[in-house]
């Protein structure tokens, strides 16, 4: 293959927007590569600007559950086009897609549209803060709220001390009020919040990891968290904005069998048009504007065109018998596929998947359930494996930290030809 468009793309693209991408993970940096242009994409598949074709698994990083451009999305996004893209008034699309939302997660009595997951996490943060009357929250190291200051804060030198910003342009001020604990280390939270008795408003949770790759959480960590909130007053975020519609209908709470008291959707839920909403007790939510005293809005919440994308998406999502048993069966397929070639051609690797979501570890640990184990791995084989795949027309997600996902478009034949073209992407890594 070649990419020689993508390569002028990219040195141009340079010349105007910071880095020559509009998002950070889009450039290739950690695996040592250039990104691709897309030019369009289609079911499982997306295409370059020089007309190469990939069995996608990256699915806009999350979003694309049906596969791109299905025709009812695209069909949906078109008649609403039609009547007017904004008016900055309610519409019946925002009720609709508040009902279904409630109906698909239980623990939703109320919901409020923004317009992505940053946006979503950000805001509920502000009003667990403003329910609560307290400053601090409690992240856990290795997962991803978007990229809000107050979620841009790594933990101190020691896990007790305060928090320090992981980006410029981040105040010590805000660093201090958010505490870092350690995902699946029950003891790390209850340590936190022993320190800091009746001063933390919330706990922000990856209920199920995908920004660290793929890691699912034991059933005394997770039930563990739930009973601190309880027995603090403190209120529970599941960041479910990768996990929602993803993992079941009702996202990674229904099958933990753990209730947040709120929760952030995102990607899905937008059906490949920039959408996020945050949602949850009915008690918490009516403390939001207009009803009660936290402020939070949006000249786009609940555009009509993003609504219709979302709505069409998960309406499909609930009424299509099966939906995730037969996702399940296609991830399963392909992480059987895999996880044969790390066995045949003997490397030190691991899947980790749950539903369609999967991350391929190089590693040498028995198993990674930590962001200690995660960063154990071989980012450099990850790297040229990475780069074996895109060549042999696999396009995955350009960093060993991250989650891949397989969407209802992925036909066997795919999965089949994706397990072909990483035997030989690690066959060649052998020969190297
Ligand atoms: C992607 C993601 C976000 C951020 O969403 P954006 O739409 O990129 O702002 C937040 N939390 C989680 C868990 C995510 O995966």
């Amino acid at each position: 293959m070649t990419y020689n468009k993508s390569i002028a793309a990219f040195a141009e693209a340079q010349k105007s927007i910071p880095g020559g991408v509009n998002s950070p993970v889009r450039s290739f940096k950690s695996v040592g590569g250039q990104p691709l242009f897309i030019s369009k994409a289609s079911g499982s598949k997306v295409t370059d600007i020089d007309g190469n074709e990939f069995i996608d698994y990256v699915g806009s990083w999350g979003p694309m559950i049906l596969g791109h451009t299905h025709p009812d999305v695209v069909a949906a996004i078109q008649k609403t086009a039609a009547f007017g893209a904004s008016f900055g008034a309610p519409t019946l699309l925002e009720t609709e897609m508040a009902e279904l939302i409630k109906e698909m997660v239980p623990s939703i009595e109320s919901v409020r549209m923004v317009n992505s997951g940053t946006e979503a996490t950000m805001s509920a943060l502000r009003l667990a803060r403003g329910y609560t009357g307290r400053d601090l929250v409690i992240k856990f190291e290795g997962c991803y709220h978007g990229h809000n200051d107050s979620f841009l804060i790594e933990a101190g030198s020691g896990a007790l001390t305060f928090g320090i910003p992981n980006t410029p342009g981040v105040t010590k001020g805000t660093a201090k009020d958010t505490l870092t604990a350690k995902f699946n280390d029950l003891p790390s939270v209850i340590q936190l919040f022993e320190k800091n008795k009746d001063q933390i408003a919330a706990v922000i949770i990856e209920p199920v990891t995908g920004n660290m790759g793929v890691i699912t959480p034991e059933k005394e960590f997770i039930e563990g968290i739930r009973k601190l909130c309880d027995d603090n007053k403190t209120v529970l975020i599941f960041d479910e904005v990768m996990t929602g519609f993803r993992l079941s209908k009702g996202g990674a709470q229904t099958i933990l069998g753990v209730t947040p008291d709120l929760t952030t959707l995102g990607k899905i839920i937008g059906g490949g048009l920039p959408v996020g909403a945050y949602g949850g007790k009915l008690e918490i939510m009516n403390e939001l504007a207009p009803k009660g005293p936290v402020y939070q809005a949006g000249t786009l919440s609940g555009n009509p065109l993003a609504m219709s994308a979302g709505l069409t998406t998960l309406k499909l999502l609930n009424e299509t018998e099966n939906f995730y048993s037969d996702l399940d069966a296609k991830a399963a397929l392909l992480e059987e596929g895999l996880q044969n070639n790390l066995k045949e051609l003997n490397f030190k690797g691991l899947i980790n998947r749950i539903g369609s979501m999967f991350t391929l570890f190089f590693t040498e640990e028995e198993s990674v359930n930590s962001f200690a184990d995660v960063c154990k791995c071989d980012t450099n084989l990850f790297g040229q494996y990475f780069k074996m795949s895109l060549d042999s027309g696999i396009y995955l997600a350009p960093s060993q930290f991250e989650a891949g996902f397989v969407s209802i478009a992925h036909s066997e034949k795919d999965i089949e030809n994706t397990v072909k073209a990483s035997y030989m992407a690690l066959k060649q890594l052998k020969n190297k």
